[in-house]
């Protein structure tokens, strides 16, 4: 009999009482409250004590996301933050096995306040959908949250500055498979200049973490070398068979 009634509904049907609203609303506080009056022990179903420090955890995590949103749309760490028209945070599922890392915002990015929704963007959601990916299955942040002017490259100043953000993006994601796409992505999360061509088609790791992280070419190489495609295909199928042999995720 579940612990918040007095009575299940049969017996209040059988005994043909009728059981007021309030008393069939007790809420489980209340009942405890009574009982331990009466001197009655109270036992709690483990699962519930699990559940509320589940939501206790849950509770903290989205905090912690709101204060790193709220710290990266003020930040002024850096020059790039006077020609930004905003930042670009990150979009997706901040429970995602997969966190794609791309390098900057560019117009429609630094327009929009979304990573990847230019043409590049359209490009990477086929890239994901080949891997059996929608775009809201995964996460996708980028190295720099502010763009560039003229997209030119980030300096290693801006991506020093801004790596603290990204890094707590991936502390609260943990995910279990990075990709990173393109140069500026592979040699930060790598501490590499190792050319990406020599980077692909190999299994490296995040830090000193175990996070395996893949690399491939970056969506915006791919519109001017679609050749290179066939490369990413195979580089994606690299990224799901690391992840389904670690986590023995099922098809
Ligand atoms: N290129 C990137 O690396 N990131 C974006 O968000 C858009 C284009
Ligand atoms: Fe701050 Fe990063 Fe933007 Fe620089 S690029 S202003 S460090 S958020």
């Amino acid at each position: 009999m579940p612990l918040t009634r007095l009575f299940s509904p049969r017996d209040v049907h059988t005994r043909n009482w009728v059981m007021s609203e309030q008393a069939a609303s007790m809420t489980d506080t209340l009942h405890h409250e009574y009982l331990k009056a009466m001197g009655v022990q109270c036992w709690v179903a483990r699962d519930r004590v699990e559940a509320s420090a589940d939501d206790c955890l849950t509770g903290q995590v989205e905090e912690e996301w709101r204060v790193l949103e709220a710290q990266v749309s003020g930040c002024k760490k850096c020059q790039l933050h006077e020609s930004r028209t905003q930042t670009v945070f990150g979009t997706g599922n901040r429970d995602a096995d997969w966190l794609i890392i791309g390098e900057a915002p560019g117009a429609d990015e630094d327009r929009q306040g979304e990573p990847f929704v230019g043409r590049a963007g359209k490009l990477l959601d086929g890239m994901l959908f080949a891997a059996g990916f929608q775009r809201a299955d995964v996460y996708i942040a980028n190295i720099l949250k502010c763009r560039p002017p003229a997209n030119r490259d980030p300096s290693p100043e801006e991506v020093a500055c801004c790596h603290d953000y990204l890094q707590q993006q991936i502390d609260l994601i943990q995910p279990r498979l990075i990709l990173a796409v393109g140069s500026i992505a592979a040699h930060k999360l790598l501490q590499t200049d190792t050319q990406v061509g020599r980077l692909r088609g190999k299994l490296h790791h995040y830090g000193d973490t175990n996070i395996p992280v893949i690399v491939t070419y970056h969506p915006a190489y791919l519109l001017r070398s679609p050749l290179e495609k066939r490369k990413v295909w195979s580089d994606l199928q690299l990224a799901q068979a690391v992840y389904k042999q670690r986590f023995a995720v099922q098809e």
